[in-house]
């Protein structure tokens, strides 16, 4: 289908924005995307109950706009992501530690942000310790600055927020710094187009059989629809969302776990909405023999 003119696209619906949170190890990603997610408006009313799916939604605490978070730990997932050509993230959250300062891993996460082109936000982490000081803080924005990062603080124009992802300090600023980034990104999608997205995750579950995290681009995922993914297809059984609850509809930048394959998906894999069962089927018979001829021409070499 033809791209959308840039006047078209200003007519479609904001979709809300896609995040990362990347950082040297123990900096504190775990701990504090585990706090956003359990200070989530979502899990509140579905009584708490959240399955790891490989993403999840919130609504930002003051202008109650969502924000999706892969929860895909890690560099790993990112990077095979970017290798099958996918920029599923729009924004990263780059976390660094208070009083540890810039370490390899954070110079390697930013090296992926320059090269993935995506919006990058600072988080200073652990800032309820004391061993966080006002010299430490201003340790870290040099150290940045020496990787080519310029936060608002020091001469640049990157949001940088102190936070704890311990006591939740600074997390609200945090997250409506996303909401503000993603108003300026101006990230739009048709919710009536054919479904496009990316599986996350999948895996097989007892009693449940073949799922997949699918990550909504555009379009309105349903079921009933039938969808591909590179090799395999699926007829979609149901829907979940990351609360456990069961949906009819996701729309764009909405993840859902969804049942009904015959086979499992690989993460990173993009799905297309498919006409009917029996394209679907082609098209996979088309990729796995287009798959295995790539293979014996690897072979011959
Ligand atoms: P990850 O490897 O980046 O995911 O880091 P974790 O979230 O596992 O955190 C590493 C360690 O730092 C754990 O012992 C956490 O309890 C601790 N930690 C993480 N965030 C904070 C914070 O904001 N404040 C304090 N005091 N400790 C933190």
């Amino acid at each position: 289908a033809p791209k959308p003119s840039a006047d078209e696209k200003s007519k479609l619906p904001l979709r809300p924005p896609i995040v990362t949170i990347m950082g040297h190890v123990d900096h504190g990603k775990t701990t504090l995307l585990d706090y956003i997610r359990k200070s989530s408006v979502a899990e509140k009313e579905h009584g708490g109950i959240t399955q790891h799916i490989g993403a999840f939604s919130v609504k930002a605490p003051k202008s109650g706009k969502q924000i999706t978070f892969l929860d895909t730990p890690g560099h790993a997932a990112f990077l095979k992501m970017r290798e099958r050509g996918a920029t599923v993230t729009d924004i990263v959250i780059l976390v660094v530690a208070g009083d540890d300062s810039v370490m390899p891993q954070t110079k390697e996460a930013i090296k992926h942000v320059h090269a993935a082109g995506v919006e990058l936000v600072v988080a200073i982490n652990k800032c309820d310790k004391e061993s966080v000081t006002e010299e430490t803080i201003q340790k870290v924005y040099s150290d940045l600055g020496a990787n080519e990062v310029y936060v608002e603080d020091y001469g640049g124009d990157i949001a940088c927020v102190q936070v704890s992802g311990k006591s939740g300090l600074g997390v609200d600023t945090l997250e409506e710094t996303l909401v503000a980034i993603s108003e300026v990104l101006d990230l739009r999608s048709s919710p009536t187009a054919k479904v496009e997205g990316i599986v996350l995750e999948s895996q097989v579950k007892k009693g449940v059989g073949a799922t997949a995290t699918v990550l909504v681009h555009n379009g309105t995922l349903k079921p009933g629809q039938v969808i591909c993914a590179g090799t395999v297809f699926c007829k979609v059984k149901a829907m979940k969302d990351s609360s456990n609850k069961v949906i009819k509809e996701a729309g764009p930048g909405t993840p859902v776990e969804v049942t009904g394959w015959k086979e499992l998906p690989a993460s990173g894999d993009q799905v297309l909405q498919a006409e009917s069962e029996q394209q679907a089927k082609q098209v996979a018979e088309n990729r796995q023999k287009r798959a295995q001829l790539m293979q014996q021409m690897d072979d011959i070499k």
